[in-house]
């Protein structure tokens, strides 16, 4: 996530066969998922003196929130990154008192190249905020392409740095009213040790049992039971956190099915696709200064965001979001890193490629359990949002970015909804 409009399987089984994976627990309240919507869900209710169990599937707590340290020996957000809103995000002063390193960094781009030809970055700052402001003005909810005015190469790069590289989908599929209703999100911190460090330290000491997919929640009879590979959980009520993009894949079973109105919301709040591709070369081959905002705008929608060498780090990662980001995850790991290197090339000469010592490739798209980046309405469907927050007979809770109100699409406001949609239960709990 880039720059937010800164101008501006198994059948529910009878009671008698629930039995818990291990223990004998029944807790109030099971949270699908242990990213950042289900760690502050679960904080949020034991606070209130509710027992929860967080069931996660991945072999790991944080979801879309992940620091990789192994591949290039420094810590690489492969998910979030920025702290966004820092001001008013529920990771700033966390981060700050567990001593984290944090490190203001707006993204107007520093340097714009069109080919290999150097642009105006001011000029492609300026249109876009151009952009923003008419995709603000819509009067009704319609896609972004409809009301911009994309003439010029410069243009065509600002519209693409605000649609595929910020909310994970190009103009033509993005929401008038889902980007107008999104806030600013300056001003913006990224972390030394990595965005997911931080919410895996805040995950400590929380019931979360990893490695353990929810197959189904049977809603239907007093309580819930929630179905795993292990067994059965009856708790009371159900919070789910997990993406759209698994929603839509019905990878949890619902008994009853969810009501149409919820499913046609799922449907119309899809995931957009922004994929890194960070290259390992050494900081001071290109000569670029740390935390340089670098883009490479070509022709069509084929653009790539460079944030050079943050912290200091041997690192160049490369970004690109919408149609071509999903073009570029399905290409798989070695296309993706032939493409960025290209785009070196292209800048720099051919020599930059050669300089290149590793690349990767962020797994968001095939990862079973994210099935995308983040969430963006349907144009036209931005109401979608409203009705996917609605609960299922006081049983069933959606949480997580895709119902985060002024910060959808990140983690701050996923932790932000977790919390609200966990106040809601408890609430509902009596
Ligand atoms: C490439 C990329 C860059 C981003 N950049 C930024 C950024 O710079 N700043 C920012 O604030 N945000 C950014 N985001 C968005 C941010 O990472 C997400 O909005 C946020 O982490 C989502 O949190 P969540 O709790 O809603 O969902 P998730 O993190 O997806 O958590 C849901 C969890 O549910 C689990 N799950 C799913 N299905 C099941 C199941 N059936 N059973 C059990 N568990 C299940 C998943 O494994 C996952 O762990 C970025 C995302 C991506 C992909």
């Amino acid at each position: 996530m880039l720059n937010r409009r800164h101008a501006l399987a198994l059948l529910a089984g009878s009671a008698a066969a629930c039995r818990a994976p291990s223990g004998s627990e029944e807790p109030d309240v099971v949270i699908v998922g242990a990213g950042s919507a289900g760690i502050a869900s679960a904080q949020t209710l034991i606070d209130a003196g509710r027992t929860v169990l967080v069931l996660e599937a991945m072999g790991r707590v944080g979801g879309r929130a992940f620091t990789e340290s192994q591949t290039f020996g420094a810590p690489f957000d492969v998910g979030c990154a920025w702290l966004h809103k820092s001001d008013d995000n529920p990771y700033t002063d966390y981060a700050r008192t567990q001593g984290f390193t944090l490190q203001p960094h707006e993204y107007d781009l520093e340097r714009v190249y069109f080919g290999n030809q150097p642009g105006n970055a001011a000029q492609v700052n300026a249109a876009e905020h151009e952009i923003a402001e008419a995709i603000m003005d819509a009067p009704s909810d319609v896609a972004a392409s409809t009301v911009a005015d994309i003439d010029t190469p410069v243009e065509e790069a600002a519209g693409d740095y605000l649609g595929a590289l910020d909310m994970a989908v190009d103009l033509d599929e993005l929401s008038t009213f889902d980007y107008a209703n999104a806030d600013d999100l300056e001003p913006n911190l990224l972390c030394a040790e990595g965005f997911g460090s931080i919410v895996r330290r805040r995950a400590g000491g929380l019931p979360i049992r990893t490695g353990t997919p929810v197959r189904g929640v049977r809603y239907d009879g007093p309580g819930a039971i929630v179905q795993t590979d292990d067994g059965e959980i009856r708790t009371r009520a159900v919070i789910v956190t997990a993406s759209t993009g698994v929603l839509a894949a019905d990878v949890i079973r619902f008994t009853p099915e969810l009501p149409a109105d919820t499913r046609q919301a799922i449907d119309d709040i899809p995931m957009g696709m922004l994929a890194k591709i960070p290259l390992q070369i050494p900081r001071s081959v290109l000569g670029l200064d740390p935390f340089t905002d670098l883009m490479l705008a070509r022709d069509g929608k084929n653009d790539l965001y460079f944030l050079c060498h943050p912290f200091g780090y041997d690192l160049m990662i490369g970004f690109v979001g919408g149609d071509l980001g999903w073009e570029i995850s399905r290409a798989g790991r070695e296309a993706a890193v032939d493409y960025a290197k290209q785009g070196l090339v292209e800048i720099f000469g051919s020599d930059a490629a050669n300089q290149v010592t590793k690349g990767a490739l962020t797994p968001w798209a095939s990862n079973p359990w994210t099935r995308g980046a983040y969430a963006a309405a349907r144009p036209g469907r931005y109401s979608a949002r409203a009705t996917l927050a609605q609960p299922i007979a006081n049983k069933v809770f959606f949480a997580g970015e895709a119902l985060a109100g002024g910060l959808i699409q990140t983690c701050g406001g996923a932790f932000r909804s977790g919390q609200a949609t966990a106040r809601a239960v408890h609430t509902a709990l009596g």
